[in-house]
């Protein structure tokens, strides 16, 4: 047996990025910027009033309350051609330009403008640049804006429509092949024939390719049969970037999993200090990597979350490299004895107070009992020979 940090190495070591793509900014959200962004226009583009007011000259406000001509009324969008001159003034809308002559705003509170006169009584003195928004305050041209290996929040979206930027280059989304292999798997058509079971890892797999926003791609059932194998993979290879395997990775009879992949692939097939989760293979087909998940439920769920995520992760633009563990406490008896393995327990969590994590069993602990993976938040890591009470610290993965 090797120990899950090797085995994790082992993947994280010959996982590679995807290449880049170019799309528009509402495909964006939630991508990794491949290249940076340099701004090639200023924000905001020009001087313009955070206010409803009166567009002055300051000057002529320094011996306020001071009554002022109104010469213009500019709107958000409808520039003034003019100038303003000693002793006028503009009504001017929020976002709309600055006049030529005018340094400073008004806001409309304290003012009082005459419609029949078109005059304004300025209560108050401003100074030079008052409510004003200069142009560039935001972003200058020439700026980089983001780094590669951004990822792209609503805030980033924003910024990148403000400056112009109809589509960004990001690393492609994984697109993750998911097959279940066994004779004995069948979906929910039909009724069970004597020996056969529903399929289930291929829809928990599935799920939690799209709920990590990659793009899942199902390659259905496969017989454990080295025909239906060979097809099976190779079309995966063509349409997929990863590619999860489960089930036939163990020591079975009929298990031309392994005979298939170490014909077409380069393959590891590992044996891990946990349980569940044991049984492991990964290797490549050319340049797609294979995940061979083990086909028991619970422990290809497990060990998804354990080597298959943070490497998907990486290839999709991530930089973390370790999983991301959390001290809980217990609130039972979670150890067991010595061996060799670190168990991992299916456990439901709540946060309390002062958010620390309280942990408890989610159920049967059997890699064949899924209800337990369905209630479980988190997995606790039980080490071997070591006893966890109720009170004591232990470190969970939370599921998401
Ligand atoms: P294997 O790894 O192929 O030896 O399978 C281990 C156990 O997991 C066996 O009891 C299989 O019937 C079961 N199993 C394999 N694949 C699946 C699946 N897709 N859904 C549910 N159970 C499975
Ligand atoms: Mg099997």
């Amino acid at each position: 047996m090797i120990s899950l940090e090797e085995a994790r190495r082992h993947v994280l070591d010959r996982v590679a990025r995807l290449g880049s793509t170019l799309v528009p900014l509402a495909d964006a959200y939630g991508r990794v910027l491949a290249d940076p962004v340099i701004a090639t226009e200023q924000v905001p583009p020009f001087a313009n009033t955070a206010m409803d007011g009166f567009a002055v000259r300051s000057l002529d406000t320094a011996d306020a309350p001071v009554t002022l001509e109104v010469v213009a009324t500019i709107a958000a969008g409808d520039p003034f051609e003019g100038v303003i001159g000693p002793g006028q003034a503009a009504r001017i809308m929020t976002g709309a330009p600055m006049p030529t002559g005018a340094d400073a705003v008004v806001m409309v509170e304290r003012t009082r403008f005459d419609a029949d006169r078109l005059t304004v009584d300025v209560e108050i003195a401003v100074r030079p640049g008052n409510h004003v928004r200069f142009a560039g305050e935001d972003v200058q041209v020439g700026d980089e804006l983001f780094a590669p290996g951004t990822v792209l929040t609503a805030g980033h979206l924003g910024v990148l429509a403000s400056v112009g930027v109809a589509a960004v280059s990001i690393l492609r989304c994984p697109r993750v092949g998911v097959v279940s292999t066994g004779d004995e798997l069948v979906d929910a058509q039909r009724p069970l024939a004597p020996g056969e079971i529903r399929d289930a890892n291929r829809h928990t797999l599935l799920a939690l390719v799209a709920a990590a926003g990659w793009e899942p791609v199902d390659l259905g059932i496969a017989a454990d049969d080295p025909a239906v194998l060979r097809t099976v993979f190779a079309e995966a290879v063509d349409r997929c970037d990863v590619i999860l395997s489960s089930g036939g990775v163990s020591m079975g009879a009929f298990d031309y999993v392994k005979v298939v992949l170490d014909e077409i692939g380069d393959m590891r097939w590992m044996q891990i200090a946990i349980k569940p989760a044991k049984p492991f293979a990964f290797g490549m087909i050319g340049d797609t990597p294979v995940f061979g998940l083990p086909g028991n439920p619970v422990s290809s769920m497990v060990s998804f979350e354990l080597l298959a995520r943070t490497a998907i992760e990486w290839m999709a633009g991530s930089d973390r490299t370790e999983l991301p563990l959390l001290w809980a406490r217990s609130e039972d008896s979670l150890g067991h004895g010595s061996d060799g393995k670190t168990h991992l327990l299916r456990v439901e969590g709540q946060v309390d107070d002062h958010g620390i994590w309280h942990v408890r069993r989610a159920g049967g602990q059997g890699s064949h009992q899924l209800t337990a993976m369905a209630r479980a938040n988190a997995l606790a890591f039980s080490p071997d020979g070591q006893m966890i009470e109720p009170g004591d610290e232990v470190q969970i993965l939370p599921l998401r």
